[in-house]
């Protein structure tokens, strides 16, 4: 039996330390806006979530909702009117974007100072620098699943993260070598992916294809993260990239979907975000003691 990794457990202890050094930097509370354009169910329910959750920590919340027909220059407008807003901490841009949209090009607009999701050029470049002050949310919230288990030295573990995406895979694999883990990234172009995968003393997942990972592909005692979200229509549920039944009785630990990396992946914005507003304005003297 492995060990279930814990998302809710690990989003809960990363929480209520943000709200504790929230309340203790006294007001304005950070606040931190999600930009959609168009309107998407999927990416609509991620931001309510995102905004019940700020609030709980006293991190403010808003959604600017831009018309589906928003041209590239009335969003990058609109951004540039964010960034040079003093009240902002934090912008987001939500994804998908509609087809005509320059995604690249948005981000790239987004301050650095302000880029809460780590997914600008500036923050990409300071992560393979290792001078990132933060981290794209789902690759962070992946390594501290890894971390959970396997403690905070990743120190030449062998890791094999499926995946090579700009918001997640790619980041992960930055992240793990900056500490210090072997890592071997693979992707669409790796073809059978058992050689990688049952050498590895972690398989980190992030493709979006149920059933990928099976267990055959794992070595014993092996710790496995499943970023992967995919809802199944005909039985109304969410699974994983893994194929939690055959993998679950190989792996020492394994999480969950739900429960797993998404609950995590929230908190570490929530992180984010207080990390960028004490960049911006360090507590007081008074606030901090
Ligand atoms: P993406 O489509 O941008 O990238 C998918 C990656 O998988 C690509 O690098 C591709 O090369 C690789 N790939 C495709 N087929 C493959 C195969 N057969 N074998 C090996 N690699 C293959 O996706 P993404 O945005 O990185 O998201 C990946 C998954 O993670 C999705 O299911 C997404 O919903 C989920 N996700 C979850 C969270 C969370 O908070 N839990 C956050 C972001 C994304």
């Amino acid at each position: 039996m492995a060990q279930i990794i814990d998302g809710k457990a690990i989003a809960k202890r990363i929480k209520a330390e943000v709200k504790e050094r929230i309340a203790a930097r006294g007001e304005p509370a950070p606040l931190v806006v999600a930009v959609e354009v168009g309107e998407d169910a999927a990416s609509a329910s991620y931001v309510r979530n995102q905004a019940r959750q700020a609030e709980r920590v006293g991190i403010h919340h808003r959604l600017d909702r831009l018309p589906a027909d928003t041209n590239d220059e009335a969003l990058r407008d609109h951004l540039r009117g964010l960034n040079a807003d003093p009240a902002v901490t934090g912008i987001m841009l939500q994804t998908p974007l509609p087809r005509h949209l320059d995604l690249r090009g948005a981000r790239a607009l987004i301050a650095s100072s302000k880029d809460v999701e780590a997914v600008g050029p500036l923050a990409a470049g300071a992560l393979v620098a290792n001078t990132h002050a933060v981290a794209p949310c789902t690759a962070q919230a992946a390594v501290l699943c890894l971390e959970d288990v396997l403690g905070d030295d990743l120190s030449g573990k062998h890791v094999v993260v499926i995946g090579r995406s700009e918001i997640v895979g790619r980041p992960l694999g930055l992240l793990l070598l900056h500490a210090n883990a072997t890592v071997t990234v693979c992707h669409r172009h790796t073809g059978d992916l058992s050689p990688y995968t049952r050498n590895a003393d972690a398989v980190v997942v992030a493709v979006g294809k149920p059933g990928l990972v099976r267990g055959d592909m794992v070595r014993p005692g092996a710790v496995v993260v499943d970023v992967g979200t995919n809802w199944i229509e005909a039985e109304e549920r969410l699974v994983g990239d893994v194929d939690f039944d055959s993998v679950e009785p190989h792996a020492a630990a394994i999480t969950p979907v739900p429960g797993g990396v998404g609950p995590v992946t929230v908190a570490v914005l929530l992180a984010n975000t207080l990390h960028l507003a004490e960049a911006a304005s360090p507590a007081s003297p008074e606030a901090a003691q």
